[in-house]
């Protein structure tokens, strides 16, 4: 039998990826998303993109606050186990609005976790973020070091993480695995799904492309003076499909054996700059960037990179794909659907 996965936030940038490898793994995938910054047009590419195993995928549009409707879907619903992607994730807006981010992320995910616990569906997979590592005194990252964050999004992921451990100690049945994302990038290489941020981007690469379509004039750079290759900041960027593909694993991982609560950073161990990303965007595009230097933005740290062994050697997952990789398929997309899910009047 398939085993049924709820996905949160399924709608999502990684959400969306995610479900499509889920549905050609063979897995039934139901998602809830509210659509706050999402399009339902992504669900419908990924049932199409899944061919024959669309007819595994079903979507229901719900807030993880109204608990009331989560309870009406596990009634009807058996869940092997529950993929969480649904937040909120804009770090500058988090600290403007640091209530819309608690009460969105933390009484969403303890809903989530109370109505799990309830029908006696206690396996998760959960989305953190390498933002728990703070400014790390060393690089790469290993799954010990001390957490910290810098900002009301990052405290969010920081006590979600902590909830879940307290739960494990609470109730052995539970088993959770938390992933650390590095940075996120690059889309389907059919270029049918990818990542479609309302308003301004905060992050680079969907900057990037929209300067790549003519949609922003140039790529302000946040640093030139850091301590680095070529002194601007250096991430570690991961291709979406690899960073599926880690949730693949992990729930395996979830169903294979009796693992409580284990974290594991998810990227390539390899560190790039803004400049080796803008210049693999230009080759792999054929576009020039234009660039503005600026200066550095408040809470951006100077370097993150995860090491990967943990992941390699108890999940049997690698990320595959490489920066051009990472930037053809970006490309693909952005040129396919310059204005995302949209069109030019619906977006800014
Ligand atoms: P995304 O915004 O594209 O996807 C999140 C989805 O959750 C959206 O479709 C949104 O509509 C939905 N959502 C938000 N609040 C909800 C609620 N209360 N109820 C139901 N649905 C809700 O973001 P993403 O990039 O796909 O990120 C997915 C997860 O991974 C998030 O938790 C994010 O914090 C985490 N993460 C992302 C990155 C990154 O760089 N993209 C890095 C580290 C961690
Ligand atoms: N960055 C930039 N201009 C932008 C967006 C990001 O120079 O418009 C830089 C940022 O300072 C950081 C890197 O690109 O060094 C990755 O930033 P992003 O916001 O994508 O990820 P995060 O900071 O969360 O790792």
């Amino acid at each position: 039998m398939a085993k049924n996965i709820l996905v949160t936030g399924g709608a999502g940038y990684i959400g969306s990826h995610t479900v499509l490898q889920l549905l050609l793994g063979g897995f039934k995938a139901v998602v809830i998303d509210n659509l706050d910054n999402s399009s339902d047009i992504a669900i419908k590419r990924v049932a199409e993109l899944a061919g024959e195993f669309g007819k595994n995928l079903s979507f229901h549009q719900i807030d993880l606050r109204d608990k009331a409707s989560l309870e009406k879907l596990f009634s009807s619903t058996n869940f092997d186990a529950v993929i969480h992607f649904a937040g909120l994730k804009a770090v500058g807006e988090s600290v403007q609005k640091p209530l819309l981010y608690y009460n969105n992320n933390i009484i969403g995910t303890i809903n989530l976790l109370e109505v799990m616990a309830s029908y006696g569906c206690k396996k998760l997979v959960f989305s953190s973020s390498a933002t728990v590592y703070g400014w790390p005194k060393e690089v790469p990252c290993t799954e010990e070091f001390p957490l910290s964050a810098t900002n009301p999004y990052g405290r969010t992921k920081l006590f979600i993480e902590e909830i879940c451990r307290d739960i494990y100690r609470s109730d052995s049945e539970w088993s959770i695995i938390l992933l650390r994302y590095f940075n996120p990038v690059g889309a389907h290489p059919s270029g049918y799904i990818g990542e479609d941020p309302r308003g301004i981007p905060n992050n680079l690469m969907p900057f990037v492309q929209q300067v790549a379509v003519g949609r922003r004039p140039a790529l302000t750079v946040f640093g030139s003076d850091y301590s680095t290759k070529d002194g601007t900041g250096v991430r570690d960027y991961i291709h979406v499909v690899d960073l599926s593909d880690g949730h693949i694993a992990a729930l395996q991982k979830l169903f294979e054996s009796k693992i409580g609560c284990e974290v594991y950073n998810l990227g390539t161990g390899k560190g790039t700059s803004v400049l080796e990303m803008v210049a693999a965007f230009e080759k792999a595009s054929g576009q020039k960037i234009p660039l503005v230097m600026a200066a550095r933005r408040p809470g951006d740290v100077e370097t993150l990179y995860a090491l990967t062994d943990k992941a390699e050697n108890e999940l049997k997952w690698k990320a595959k794909y490489g920066i051009d990789e990472m930037c053809r398929d970006q490309w693909s997309w952005a040129s396919k659907n310059p204005y995302g899910y949209g069109s030019a009047d619906s977006t800014n």
